[in-house]
């Protein structure tokens, strides 16, 4: 479906269809997408700083480019650090450290839930058997 909406990125109105940003946005975002990978694939040891000083794309910009993957495919790998630890990555957000550590948060705070489960299960259970 179809609706009005402000572009995030330049705040005029458009019709969104699927899209994130203005059709004039995605335009601009694949333009800089391509004058990007062309600087990367001249300059296969670049870091982001230099992607930002060479081709003028914002850092924020270029650092979307890369967690998306977009330059995975061409086989350079540009490394920026991990969102916790600062360690250097090459994709995703967070390093193998991190991005386990966190799975075993996840698994412990849903265990913990589990626990807090059963024990409210088994005192609502003493309190049906005590107004039996
Ligand atoms: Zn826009
Ligand atoms: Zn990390």
């Amino acid at each position: 479906m179809a609706s009005l909406k402000n572009c995030p990125s330049c705040g005029k109105l458009y019709l969104e269809t699927g899209r994130k940003v203005c059709p004039a946005c995605v335009e601009a975002e694949e333009e800089m997408e391509n004058v990007v990978r062309n600087f990367v694939r001249d300059h296969k040891k670049a870091t982001i700083h230099e992607i930002v000083q060479g081709t003028g794309v914002k850092e924020r910009i270029v650092i979307r480019m890369i967690k998306a993957g977009r330059f995975i495919e061409t086989g350079i790998k540009i490394e920026y650090p991990c969102e916790k630890c600062g360690h250097m990555i090459t994709r995703g957000k967070l390093c193998e450290k991190c991005s386990n550590d966190l799975v075993q948060q996840v698994a412990k705070a849903a265990a913990n839930a589990n626990r807090r489960l059963e024990r409210s299960d088994r005192s609502h259970t003493l309190n049906m058997m005590k107004n039996r």
